[in-house]
């Protein structure tokens, strides 16, 4: 389980933040930590963030139950300040939110705040989701995509039932379900989720890095498996892979694949197609055959669809 230090959790939420187009200034680079968020005309809302890794809750516990461990107690919250009270789980990818209203004066003698490990991964699946604990608290999961939703309507967040998150969030259309059919609103967040554009999609799964050399810095693109060119209009994470650009374009060349364990196959024979000026850097793309992709979606459900991978190697005339 991996556990982010205190710099490397404010760049989680400055880089969710970025991607959603928020502008942020940072007031305070230590725990808690003090951002303004908005520019211009409208008043900058500052909001005071306290962020712990999550989890698991320990041996002694339900399997199924994850944590923050809450050091030191939270100091009461200052008016002007709108207080937000976050986990962060970096093998899921996810962000955990509880309720800063109710949790504003935690005690010393319940210092642990719990989200299971479902709703974690229900958000790093759809996106948000969120579960009612045994006290009565709204636990929110979101993915990083989402944080700026959440906190611009941080103050309503954590009086909704589960259902109503999804409208909260504007991920359900105007007509939501009943709020009791807790199947019928996840069905509705998948829909949204898989109407956020494939490229969105594709790099949160991927946590935005290359699946090849595992490259960020905003420099990868959503690949498709089977080329829209082809004809196939196919949207799903799994018809896609997070590649830096010239990875893009060296898959898109055919002059790799991915085989069906994931392991990266370059190709020979497209060496030899290419007039002997163009070679270079072939060497430094052959340096990754035989290896794993560096990087693949948690769920396996996001991964790449191995008929796919088959299907547009097909398409691309890929020969080994
Ligand atoms: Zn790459």
């Amino acid at each position: 389980m991996t556990r982010l230090n205190q710099n490397e959790l404010l760049e989680v939420i400055l880089l969710s933040l970025d991607r959603s187009g928020t502008v942020v200034r940072i007031l305070e680079h230590r725990k808690p930590f003090l951002l303004a968020l908005g520019h211009g005309a409208e008043a900058p809302g500052i909001i005071e963030i306290f962020i712990w890794n999550v989890t698991h809750g320990g041996a002694t516990r339900n399997p199924d139950e994850y944590r923050v461990q809450v050091t030191p107690t939270m100091p009461p919250a200052v008016s002007s300040h709108s207080r937000v009270v976050l986990g962060w789980s970096d093998d899921l990818q996810v962000f955990t939110a509880w309720d800063p209203f109710r949790h504003s004066q935690r005690s010393a003698a319940s210092p642990s705040l719990q989200v299971s490990l479902d709703t974690m991964v229900l958000a790093a699946d759809v996106g948000v989701s969120s579960e009612i604990r045994g006290s009565g608290d709204v636990v929110v999961a979101l993915q990083p995509y989402f944080l700026a939703v959440y906190l611009e309507s941080l103050a309503e967040m954590h009086s909704l039932r589960p259902s109503d998150v999804v409208s909260a969030m504007n991920l359900g259309s105007t007509d939501l379900p009943p709020i009791d059919e807790r199947d019928v609103m996840v069905q509705q967040v998948r829909k949204r989720f898989r109407s956020a554009d494939f490229g969105t999609r594709v790099r949160t799964a991927y946590r935005y890095g290359c699946a090849v050399c595992g490259l960020q810095l905003n420099l990868t693109e959503a690949a498709h498996i089977v080329p829209v060119w082809s004809g196939v209009n196919n949207d799903s994470v799994s018809n896609g892979m997070n590649l830096c650009r010239n990875h893009h374009a060296a898959y898109d060349s055919a002059l790799f694949t991915v085989d069906d364990d994931y392991t990266i196959r370059v190709s020979s024979a497209a060496r030899l197609l290419l007039p002997e000026k163009r070679r270079f850097g072939y060497e430094e793309l052959s340096s990754f055959h035989g290896l794993p992709l560096e990087n693949l979606p948690v769920l396996r459900s996001l991964r790449p669809d191995t008929t796919l991978l088959r299907r547009g190697d097909e398409i691309r005339k890929f020969v080994m």
